[in-house]
């Protein structure tokens, strides 16, 4: 298949690429670098299967045939959407519409990435694809929450009014390499810290959870939706719930590290708990994550001292 992704350079999209690159396809890859980095690609410049260009989703644009689009651009990271507030509006909308009109153009399949927190600050634990969720639509995190509730919206009316073959996947806390190592997401900040023998930053008492996803056992659910034929949401992420404060712990273990752990403040409507219900996923395409938090974070720790190791030597 030539495959379209967008966000190519983010963290997702550079591993969603790399295994579809591994399965024998050919990708056109596009991404604005807004919150991603060409060195995410840089292992690419040789592969002739490979393409990418740079340009902004919010415009009309045309690949070309393709056969798949897998819609994976939008700053991610709640310091980046913070900062890119509005242009994370126009993505989830104006983007996402480019995006579906290019498979509506081509007959593709299209997988838009969507995320748990559509369920935002939930009080249904665990979240099953079912529950509506609940999210303040004006506060600091809705730029990013309603534009994705939104393009789950879209994406819905382009399978319903045009026959857009859509699969929609609800992606939770996803970690591993090539997470930028400054966009303010709790494991990058708290590896990083504990790497460079700083303070780890536990926001509140820490009690809130999070369940971690490695991204290899992430990219292999997105795979498996894609080759399903599920139109309605499904939940893809590791159901291991941690609160912050032991996942603090455990990065310190992991990397051996001195550092001390400090508090500050909670961000406005930071979501208490998090938990993803994975048996639709388990039922529909036989998923389920292999890798937990130990063995995901040992996995990662390399990328993140080359990457401190980079940054020393420009300094
Ligand atoms: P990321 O920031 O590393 O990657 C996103 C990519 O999209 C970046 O390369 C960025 O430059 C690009 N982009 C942003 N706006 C664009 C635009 N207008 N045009 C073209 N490119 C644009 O983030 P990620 O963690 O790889 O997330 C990828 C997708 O998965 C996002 O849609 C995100 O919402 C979703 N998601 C990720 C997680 C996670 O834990 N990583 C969880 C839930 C959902
Ligand atoms: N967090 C923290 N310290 C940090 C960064 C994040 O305690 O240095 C907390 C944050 O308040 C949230 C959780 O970790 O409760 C996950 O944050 P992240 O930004 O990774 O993703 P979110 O799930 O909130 O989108």
């Amino acid at each position: 298949m030539r495959i379209l992704i967008t966000g190519v350079a983010g963290f997702l999209g550079s591993h969603l690429a790399d295994a579809l690159l591994a399965d024998g396809n050919s990708v056109v890859g596009v991404d604005n670098l807004a919150t991603g980095s060409l060195n995410n690609l840089k292992h690419l410049d040789n592969e002739v299967r490979f393409e990418f260009r740079e340009l902004d989703i919010c415009e009309a644009f045309d690949p070309g045939r393709v056969d798949y689009v897998f819609n994976f651009a939008s700053p991610a990271s709640p310091v980046d959407y913070s900062k890119l507030g509005v242009e994370t509006l126009a993505v989830g909308s104006s983007g996402t519409r480019n995006a579906l009109e290019v498979a509506k153009k081509y007959r593709a399949k299209f997988l838009h990435a969507s995320t748990s927190e559509c369920y935002g600050d939930p009080s249904v634990h665990p979240q099953t694809e079912d529950y509506w969720g609940n999210v303040n639509p004006i506060g600091p995190r809705s730029v990013y929450d309603e534009a994705k509730r939104f393009s789950e919206a879209l994406t819905m009316a382009y399978h319903r009014y045009y026959h857009v073959d859509t699969r929609l996947v609800r992606i939770f806390n996803t970690y591993g390499p090539r997470l930028q190592k400054n966009d303010g997401r709790v494991i990058s900040n708290f590896v990083v810290q504990a790497l460079k023998g700083e303070d780890l930053t536990v926001y509140g008492e820490g009690d809130q959870t999070r369940s971690f996803c490695y991204v290899a056992d992430e990219i292999e659910g997105i795979l498996g939706l894609s080759r399903s034929d599920e139109h309605l949401p499904v939940n893809v992420g590791n159901p291991n719930e941690w609160t912050i404060l032991d996942c603090a712990k455990t990065v310190l273990k992991v990397t051996g590290s001195k550092s001390k752990i400090v508090y500050r403040p909670l961000p406005q409507d930071d979501p208490m708990q998090r938990k993803p219900d994975i048996s639709k996923a388990k039922r529909l395409f036989g998923w389920e994550p292999k890798i937990d938090l130990e063995t995901g974070l040992q996995l990662s720790l390399e990328y993140f001292q080359t990457t401190i190791d980079e940054e020393a030597k420009v300094k």
